[in-house]
This record gives structure tokens, sequence and C-alpha cells, in this order.
């Protein structure tokens, strides 16, 4: 049973990340093939620090994959390998025969004048289109960005610390999966045969997004003990 000392760690542990995540959506329109899709020169390699923090906040969402109502296998897949699908256009208006999506998320390096702004974490929908003939393909060039600094202090304070930066990385996560799966459906199929690329808008994503993401710090807190809850409190400068 949830008590209100409960609600309220949860309170502040979702309310502490929930302004600092971020997504952007950028579409590019080739008109002939391209087989390198130039990143800009702002995108950097991530220091191995930063990739340590991002591995281990990585492990334990892997390792508490019960407790996500959205499970995230396909963008968490697909900073490892290019996530492929392939369908027929079947309807009238279709412009095209047949479709390819593939989607692959880069984990680049830290950098606030790449990052939205006051965030802590951005995830980039980086999506190139490309048409010959009768065949589209549509390739998502995505970025993953982690601050490197605030999730590190948190990573040393264990506990409840370490659940908010699983939050943010799953948040940002999210909004890759929510596409990745939106692209399985009827309605975005059809569009993207008619030449119409959807992204989605970040304002429905949130919708989705900030109640599974409450529900992830939900289902992980109840199972941490009052040590780990007293660290949430100093991480966030709660003085009680
Ligand atoms: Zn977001």
């Amino acid at each position: 049973m949830e008590t209100d000392f409960h609600r309220r760690i949860r309170a502040i542990a979702v309310s502490s990340f929930l302004l600092f995540a971020a997504c952007v959506l950028v579409f590019a329109y080739a008109s002939a093939p391209t087989t390198s899709f130039a990143l800009p020169q702002e995108i950097l390699r991530p220091g191995l620090r930063e990739t340590e923090i991002v591995q281990s906040i990585l492990g334990r969402l892997n390792r508490n994959r019960i407790a996500m109502p959205i499970p995230v296998d396909d963008a968490v897949g697909s900073l490892d390998h290019e996530i492929v699908k392939r369908f027929d256009c079947s309807s009238t208006d279709a412009n095209f025969d047949s479709v390819d999506v593939r989607v692959r998320t880069r984990h680049v390096g830290w950098n606030r004048r790449v990052a939205v702004e006051h965030s802590m974490g951005t995830y980039y929908w980086n999506v190139e289109v490309v048409s010959r003939d009768r065949h589209e393909t549509i390739r998502a060039h995505n970025w993953l960005m982690i601050d490197p600094r605030s999730t590190g202090v948190r990573e040393a304070a264990f506990g409840t610390g370490e659940v908010t930066n699983e939050a943010l990385l799953y948040h940002e996560l999210l909004h890759g999966q929510l596409l990745i799966s939106a692209m399985d459906t009827p309605k975005w199929r059809r569009a993207a045969c008619s030449g119409r690329v959807r992204l989605g808008r970040e304002r429905i994503q949130h919708s989705i997004i900030n109640p599974a993401v409450s529900r992830y710090v939900r289902n992980r807190t109840e199972r941490l003990g009052g040590a780990s809850l007293y660290n949430v409190l100093r991480i966030v400068g709660v003085s009680d």
C-alpha cells in the first residue's frame, strides 16, 4: 500500500526530471539516395565516464524491465543495431509500392549547444526520407544525449538517485519507442505510403510518456527501503 511518504517522494522524483527531459524532431528530404548522413559538427563522441553512466543506467533499466508499463526494447535495440521495417503499400492513394524504415540511435556526447535548453537529456529524431521510383526509404539517424554531470552525481548517490536517472533515460527512450511502435499501425503506414511521414507531436508523446515514467518510478521506489528514500530527499534538497 502506498503511504503519503511514498507519494511525496514519487512526486519529488518525477517533477525533478520531467522538467529536464526533452525531445527534438527533425526532417530532411532527399531526392536522390545518399550513402551517409552527415552529422553536424557539434555532435561529439561521448566521454568514457559518460558512456559508463549510460551503460549502467541501461543495465538497470533492462534488469527492471518488469517495472515498465511500456517496454522500450526497440529503442534500446536501436542503440546496438538498425531496427528495420518493410511494408508494401496497397491503398489507392499510395505514391509508393513499398517502404523501408531503418532506425538507428547513437549515444552521442553531451553538448549544451545541441541539447534542448535546460534539459538533462535529449532524444533527437533525425529523419531522412529518400524516394526513388516507387520505393521510399525512411532513415532515422537518431541521437541520445544525457548530461553526465547531473546524472553522475545521482549515480554516486545510489538508491533513488539511480532511479531518477533510470526515469530520465526511460523518458528519452520512450520518445524513440513510441514512434517506432506507431510505425506498425495502418494509419502511420498509409501516411508513409502517400509520402507524408509522421513524426508525431511532443505534446501527444508526453501525454503517454509522463504517466508511464511516473508508474515506473512508483514501481521501483515501492521496493526501496528507508535509507534509499532518505537519499532522494537529500538529493532533491528536501530537509526533512
Ligand atoms: Zn520528453
